[in-house]
């Protein structure tokens, strides 16, 4: 099995809200020293076959992806799945099923940004749209920064779109146990991305890894571009406490917008077992092929 050092398994194009094209971000991969590649936009794998193509041409080591939303403890918690069939039914069908209520919920967004003085705004943000079955919250900010509403998105988030917010809409996302084990079953694994994000109580998170665990899950992004370096390690542990394997990518979606851009990140540290080793015999790796 070939060694893989600069893994960037979590990035987001314009099939959910990134700003570039799967070829483009392939590329940029490539270019920043990426050895193996995952494209992992959000409830959606319309990606994917794309994706691969690209990474094949330019001789890049590539798994499938998604990051899909999940409702747990009253939050919403991502899950990021590699390595899976993306032709897989009954996966296709949870991922259709998530999606289903983002038309909904961004016209409830809409209502509520215009009682706050905004007005237009879900005309605005599908203008941002790539794929109109995947309105995000990030189509929101950007029609915000546009509009002069906020300087950047992290602003209107911050401002308009987190929980408390005039934007912000609660919404029922998937069941954990369900996105498990419609990855799992597509024979690829389960991860839980960026785990400092969601600000659970030690009880919580606690709460989430061992009902992760049971379901079969098997990894947690440990250097991910929404962790701290201290974050890195805290989370490092974790991952030796459960017993799970570590992943890393930067969750890049647009060159104006990121802080962290792919295959940028510090590597993984010697004693974790890469995510990547689970599922070897998945890597579409044009070197071995
Ligand atoms: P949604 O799936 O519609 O709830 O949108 C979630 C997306 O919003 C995430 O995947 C991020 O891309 C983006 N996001 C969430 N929080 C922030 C933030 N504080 N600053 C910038 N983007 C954010
Ligand atoms: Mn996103
Ligand atoms: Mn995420
Ligand atoms: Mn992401």
């Amino acid at each position: 099995m070939p060694t893989y050092r600069n893994a960037d398994l979590h990035c987001h194009s314009v099939v959910s809200d990134g700003t570039l094209t799967p070829e483009a971000l392939a590329a940029r991969a490539k270019a920043n020293g990426v050895e193996l590649w995952a494209l992992t936009d959000h409830d959606e794998v319309g990606g994917q076959q794309r994706a691969a193509t690209a990474a094949q041409a330019l001789g890049l080591a590539y798994l499938t992806g998604v990051e899909i939303s999940v409702s747990f403890a009253g939050k919403t918690v991502h899950i990021v799945g590699l390595g899976f069939d993306a032709q897989d039914a009954r996966l296709q069908a949870g991922l259709l099923a998530t999606r289903g209520g983002r038309g909904q919920r961004a016209m409830e967004m809409s209502e509520q940004l215009a009682r706050a003085g905004i007005a237009d705004a879900y005309q605005g943000a599908l203008k941002f749209v790539g794929n109109p079955e995947l309105i995000s919250r990030t189509h929101f900010a950007r029609f915000l920064v546009e509009s002069g509403v906020c300087r950047d998105t992290n602003e209107v988030f911050r401002k308009y779109l987190t929980e408390g917010k005039p934007g912000f809409v609660a919404h029922r996302w998937a069941a954990l146990k369900d996105a498990v084990s419609w990855i799992t079953q597509a024979r690829g694994i389960a991860v839980i991305a960026h785990p400092a994000r969601y600000g659970f109580s030690a009880n919580e998170e606690y709460a989430l890894f061992s009902e992760f665990k049971a379901h079969g899950g098997r990894g947690v992004e440990v250097v991910t571009g929404s962790h701290s370096a201290a974050e890195c390690l805290r989370y490092a542990g974790t991952a030796r406490e459960f017993g799970l394997a570590a992943s890393r990518g930067s969750d890049f979606h647009s060159p104006e917008e990121s802080r962290t851009d792919l295959g940028t990140l510090p590597l993984l540290t010697g004693d974790l077992t890469p995510v990547w080793e689970l599922v070897h015999e998945r890597i579409q790796d044009p070197a071995t092929a």
